[in-house]
């Protein structure tokens, strides 16, 4: 076993960035860089914001991906053998990056995938880190894209996904914080706290 020890030096401005345990994602208070924990140390990742609806309150940040993706539909088989079309198109998904149970993932990610859309600067605030990785994301995003052919329920026996990044960068997104849950102030959607 090696031990590799990281400074967590912001590689835009310098200064010393927050992170936890098992962090690969990290914001920088002072500058609002975005940067992730990569082979050759930290490297910086595009960053920007999620603005609050209006009414809602943004108590605490968490870090999100924002992936710009390439997607392909295609040999969608129904039960019967026929097949059916697919479709090809450009979407964009926003995936949490931080720890949540598999089902508030899931769940939040479609909701801000379907609603969000206006980025302002990375609040000078502690955001904390995150620890998904990239291809994770993707990992993810495949899976809803599957889950929502499964839901028009043609009976859907089989299908094919191809999910290609066009971009990538790394998102803030804010949070109020209520008992043992986070209420998401983009969307309103509540997922449990799994270690706070
Ligand atoms: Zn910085």
């Amino acid at each position: 076993m090696s031990l590799r020890l990281v400074n967590l030096d912001c590689p835009s401005c310098g200064s010393a960035m927050r992170g936890e345990g098992l962090d690969t994602i990290f914001f920088c208070s002072h500058c609002g860089g975005a940067a992730v924990l990569g082979n050759q140390g930290l490297e910086t990742v595009e960053g920007a914001a999620l603005v609050p609806a209006p009414g809602r309150r943004a108590q605490v940040w968490r870090p999100a991906w924002r992936a710009e993706v390439d997607v392909k539909v295609h040999a969608r088989v129904r039960s019967g053998g026929s097949e059916t079309p697919g479709w090809a198109g450009r979407r964009v998904f926003f995936i949490p990056a931080f720890d949540l149970a598999l089902d508030d993932l899931t769940r939040l990610s479609r909701a801000l995938s379907e609603v969000a859309g206006a980025t302002a600067q990375v609040p000078r605030e502690p955001i904390r880190g995150g620890t998904l990785a990239f291809d994770d994301a993707l990992t993810l995003i495949r899976h809803i894209l599957i889950g929502d052919e499964v839901r028009r329920s043609d009976m859907l026996a089989s299908v094919a996904v191809d999910v290609d990044e066009v971009s990538r960068s790394l998102v803030a997104l804010p949070f109020d914080v209520g008992e043992g849950r986070l209420e998401c102030a983009v969307t309103g959607t509540k997922v449990r706290i799994a270690n706070d």
